[in-house]
């Protein structure tokens, strides 16, 4: 079977060997040695100041939203992970959805300004398939309207929008290490920031908010992660240049044997350099997205709708409201398979199926 992604393993005797080091410790958890050095490394490798390690991609939005003492009604993307208006909701905010740009699927900044009411506190928006949103864009309505701005930029891991790691932008930037994602530590996560101030509240957040057996701050909780996700951090970092490299061939190849002239792929920033985390392509229409995700799956390749379906549609949002752009979108992507070791005669293959299938 070839599924959209599958996990990359490093060597097997380097993570025994950081397993044997946990072992003679005996410290497991609770800012370990360990889970300091990948912090380091990390702050290193995408060259920013703060970062926090964190047991997933999805905790860390919650603190994001916590720490910033966010309230009241959050402008965000309807095409996202529902991790990223759950996060919202498990907040006690409203999420209110901005429809997409339809050339790059990010939060599209021209109609946001519409959606601001006295309410209004923060922006929350993704930057989809690791493509940059308008950053500028966004930091210009955030700034005149007194908001804050987080990222999920847990698809970005890697990027580098002018220079600097995408990571770095908003208030707080936050990004997945779950196994699916471009670098991974099974489960994990980070809150990236820009505010010094903000130094020691993330680290009390995440660790209940007390300091010591004596010194109890504010209600935080436990958004730890432990020596074992740490160790396979360590062991996968050093490879994600090769990783992306990798995925850059494969998505080379795609690009050269797919038929244009009938799919489409979002638009990517010329800005940047790419991590290439997602194969997206549209279809003309669902039906013909579906056909070909039947034919796929006759042969045991498995694409996968994302993102799908558009989150203003789901019906335990407190507010229905239309995006007409993101629910076509959603309702007509499919990412294909995309993983260091994809044979090319797989994507040759998985090509021609979808070649073969694009008339109705
Ligand atoms: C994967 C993902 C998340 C959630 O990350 P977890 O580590 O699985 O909690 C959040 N937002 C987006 C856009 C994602 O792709």
């Amino acid at each position: 079977m070839i599924n959209v992604t599958k996990t990359f393993l490093p060597d097997q005797e380097k993570y025994l060997q950081y397993v044997r080091e946990i072992w003679e410790r005996g410290y497991l958890t609770n800012n370990g040695p360990l889970l300091q050095e990948l912090e380091v490394q990390l702050k290193d490798y995408l060259g920013v100041e703060y970062l926090y390690f964190c047991g997933n991609g999805t905790i860390v939005l919650q603190i994001a939203i916590k720490a910033l003492e966010i309230e009241g009604e959050v402008i965000t993307t309807p095409f996202s992970y529902c991790a990223t208006s759950n996060a919202i909701l498990w907040e006690h905010c409203t999420p209110v959805f901005v429809d997409i740009d339809a050339q790059t699927f990010n939060i599209n900044p021209h109609l946001i300004e519409a959606s601001i009411t006295p309410a209004t506190t923060a922006i929350l928006a993704t930057h989809v398939y690791g493509n940059p949103c308008d950053v500028e864009e966004i930091e210009k309505i955030a700034k005149k309207h007194n908001l804050k701005v987080i990222y999920d930029a847990a698809h970005a891991f890697g990027v580098i929008y002018k220079n600097r790691s995408l990571l770095s932008y908003g208030d707080i930037s936050t990004c997945s290490f779950h196994a699916t994602k471009v670098f991974h530590t099974i489960e994990g996560g980070a809150l990236i920031s820009n505010h010094p101030e903000l130094d020691k509240k993330l680290h009390l957040l995440r660790a209940f908010g007390h300091q010591g057996d004596e010194s109890y701050h504010f209600a935080g909780i436990n958004g730890k992660n432990s020596e074992f996700h740490a160790a396979m951090g360590l062991c996968n970092l050093p490879h994600v240049p090769e990783i992306i490299a990798a995925r850059k061939d494969i998505f080379n190849d795609y690009d050269s044997l797919l038929n244009w002239n009938i799919l489409e792929k979002p638009v990517m920033n010329k800005d940047m350099e790419y991590n290439y985390a997602y194969y997206p392509v549209v279809f003309p229409n669902e039906k013909i997205m579906k056909n070909v995700m039947e034919a796929l799956r006759l042969e045991d390749i498995i694409p996968r709708r994302y993102f799908y379906p558009s989150l203003n549609t789901l019906t335990f949002m407190p507010r229905q409201i239309a995006c007409p752009v993101s629910e076509d979108i959603s309702e007509r992507v499919l990412c294909l398979p995309l993983f260091v070791g994809l044979p090319h005669s797989d994507i040759e293959r998985i090509s021609a199926i979808i070649n073969g299938h694009l008339l109705p």
